[in-house]
């Protein structure tokens, strides 16, 4: 059967985000969920687009209204998936993207078993994700070590996954990806 859901997943730094683009470039039938967070934005980010930028106060609302799906508490703030955001998509024969942790995305796998692919993008070593998220400059020394001591968990999650794809090369990586997905996701 092919699926509505695509759920993408990596330890921070391992190149989710650039690999999502990519793949929504690939998949124009492709959009993004938009994920609920607590955590303040990044230069360039735009409220509504790559997050719903809430209060601390606004997110436990939302939870106590049934409005998530899913959520996880992550570097001391809550990330989760708005209800709202899938069941339009759905509704709407659309097929959406997602960039979640672990956990939600088995989450995700559980409670909509049969529309979701979940993907997991590993780096090539721990080095090499230390050096790229560095290199990113969006996190302070002490942000950076919580990171690289959460991939370490992460990275036993990968057997759970229905792809698993390294990205040593970015262009390889993605020209496996596509190649792997485009029989399997629903084509609009
Ligand atoms: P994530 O969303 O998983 O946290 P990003 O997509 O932000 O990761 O990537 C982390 C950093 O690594 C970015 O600076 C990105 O440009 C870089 N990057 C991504 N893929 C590769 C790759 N294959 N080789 C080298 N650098 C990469
Ligand atoms: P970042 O702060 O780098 O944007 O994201 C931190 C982590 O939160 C990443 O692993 C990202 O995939 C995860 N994340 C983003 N949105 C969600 C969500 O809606 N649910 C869950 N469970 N994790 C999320």
């Amino acid at each position: 059967m092919q699926k509505r859901l695509l759920i993408i997943s990596a330890p921070s730094g391992a190149g989710k985000t650039t690999i999502a683009g990519r793949l929504m470039s690939a998949f124009p039938q492709l959009a993004f969920s938009v994920s609920a967070t607590t955590r303040s934005r990044r230069p360039g980010e735009v409220d509504g687009k790559h997050y719903y930028f809430l209060t601390h106060d606004e997110f436990k609302q939302r939870i106590a209204a049934g409005d998530l799906v899913e959520y996880e508490e992550i570097y001391g703030n809550y990330y989760g998936t708005l209800r709202s955001e899938i069941q339009a998509s759905l509704d709407a024969g659309r097929t959406l993207i997602f960039d979640v942790d672990v956990k939600g995305a088995l989450s995700l796998k559980q409670q909509f078993p049969d529309q979701c692919l979940l993907v997991f993008i590993a780096p090539p070593s721990l080095e090499v994700l230390q050096a790229r998220l560095a290199g990113r400059k969006t996190e302070d020394e002490a942000q950076l070590a919580r990171r690289m001591e959460r991939a370490r968990e992460e990275m036993d999650y990968r057997s759970r996954f229905d792809i698993v794809v390294v990205n040593d090369d970015l262009e390889r990586a993605v020209e496996e990806l596509v190649g792997a997905l485009g029989a399997k996701l629903a084509a609009e």
